[in-house]
């Protein structure tokens, strides 16, 4: 008995050594369809802050085939940039039900994002099918939950966006919720998933592809230029014709962090950061319109609560073609001060992977989790551009801000951040002071240290736009 207990420990210890990411990867370049299939096995005991895991990629296999995940412990997340014919396949171990709370979209003429929220994870697969196989039947992309059930109140969608004709969700078996989009006319799509609650989101781009930043796309999949050219504006974009527009940067979003119910940090004199970012994002977008003439949408101009999916989808759907995060930092070291500008990467240090988890509003583990899908969500992000806004932004509000105040300049930085996973402009996120630090909540409610640090990332929007020219 006794041995038995220890080769029982010492299984659960080896499982528990071993539980870190494991890859397959699969890419199969026929022309511009790559394919690609991962999945992937994380484990409780994953070491906190070991953020950056070059050679996540493991074992090549054969495509098509299915892999079987031996332990999964809680998170799983699956993901694909492109077509994906036959995803890979969970393990069969039991899991607690999850229940489908709801079905919602996002959509305009050449994306479209789809959010299915559980109340807790789930494991899925997706399969694409495509119309050739069955030409009286138009392609369909389907997904099914299993160990799931569908929630009181949760129906079909119709969407009919040019996209997708529509959602339609069933209890496909038992345990099995199956997700059935109808495609009407996609290029690609990517599935990934966020937690806090448990959400599944599936991001489609139509066929017609508009290429609005100035800056050619160097990442991935450059459109040909016919296709490019063809493409239509989104729709009128309103700027007064009398007003200067710097480069091809017409529309610009920006995103004051939390809001509502949702704080973001909190000062130790009560000053809570949504009310703070509110107010300098609410100068910078005065600022961007009055100065550059330039389009500006916010995605919440009041006290109110934003999904963080949302805020991208929301990017994404008027066209925008820059999107900058306001937020104010916060640390255990009360000490710590200064200002930093993220993009959307990896994190390459602990701090960065822990900033990420307090701003995604979920726990380290969940970050390390989201790293190890990332390369994938990548596949649109603009890295070079947002990278040079980041630099550009971080330079000149340090500069403002130091010449008046004295501030520590803590640089850019990469992180694995929600809020910018699925934009396709270049995207930012700027942390204006620490929340946490006693002189900067004094200076971060001051209406004048706000006007300036608005100044600021405006005067570096400027620089990168001029840098285009
Ligand atoms: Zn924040």
């Amino acid at each position: 008995m006794r041995r038995k207990l220890l080769v029982l420990i010492w299984v659960v210890l080896i499982a528990a050594l071993c539980s870190h990411v494991a890859w397959g990867e699969e890419h199969e370049s026929g022309g511009k369809a790559a394919k690609r299939s991962h999945s992937q096995k994380m484990g409780k005991s994953q070491k906190k802050g070991k953020s950056q895991k070059k050679g996540q990629k493991a074992a090549t296999k054969s495509k098509g085939k299915k892999r079987t995940e031996k332990k999964t412990v809680h998170s799983e997340s699956r993901t694909s940039s492109t077509a994906v014919h036959k995803a890979a396949t969970a393990s069969v171990e039991p899991a607690p039900r999850a229940i489908v709370k709801g079905m919602r979209y996002w959509s305009n003429p050449d994306y479209t994002r789809l959010a299915i929220t559980l109340d807790r994870e789930a494991r899925f697969e997706y399969h694409k099918l495509p119309s050739k196989h069955e030409p009286s039947i138009p392609p369909r992309l389907y997904l099914d939950i299993s160990g799931a059930r569908i929630g009181a109140g949760v129906k079909d969608l119709p969407i009919g966006d040019g996209q997708l004709k529509s959602a339609r969700i069933a209890q496909y078996r038992p345990d099995v919720v199956r997700v059935v989009l109808d495609v009407d006319s996609i290029k690609d799509f990517k599935v990934f998933t966020f937690s806090d609650p448990f959400r599944i989101l599936i991001d489609l781009k139509g066929e017609r592809k508009t290429e609005i930043s100035a800056t050619k796309e160097t990442i991935r999949e450059a459109p040909p230029l016919a296709e490019a050219a063809k493409s239509e504006p989104l729709e009128e974009r309103g700027t007064p014709a009398t007003r200067t527009r710097p480069g091809k940067i017409r529309r610009i979003v920006v995103d004051p962090g939390h809001g509502g119910h949702d704080p973001g940090a909190i000062g130790a004199g009560g000053t809570r950061e949504k009310d703070v970012v509110l107010q300098i994002a609410l100068k910078l977008a005065h600022k961007l319109k009055e100065e550059l003439g330039v389009d500006v949408v916010m995605t919440r101009s009041t006290d109110e609560f934003i999904e963080l999916q949302e805020r991208t989808a929301i990017a994404n759907k008027v066209g925008a073609d820059l999107f900058v995060s306001i937020h104010a930092n916060a640390s255990l070291n009360r000490s710590a001060s200064g200002i930093e500008t993220y993009y959307l990467n990896l994190a390459k240090t602990e701090k960065a992977a822990q900033l990420a988890a307090k701003e995604n509003g979920t726990s380290l583990e969940k970050v390390s989790l989201l790293q190890a899908v990332l390369f994938d969500l990548m596949a649109n992000y603009k890295l070079n551009d947002s990278a040079h806004l980041a630099e550009d932004v971080q330079k000149a509000v340090y500069g403002k801000v130091n010449g008046q105040y004295g501030v520590k300049n803590l640089g850019v930085k990469q992180g694995p951040f929600y809020v910018l996973v699925g934009a396709t402009m270049p995207s930012i996120l700027v942390e204006t002071a620490f929340v946490t630090n006693e002189r900067e909540e004094s200076r971060l409610k001051d209406p004048h240290y706000q006007d300036v640090t608005a100044e600021g990332i405006l005067a570096g929007i400027k620089a990168y736009i001029d840098s285009l020219k």
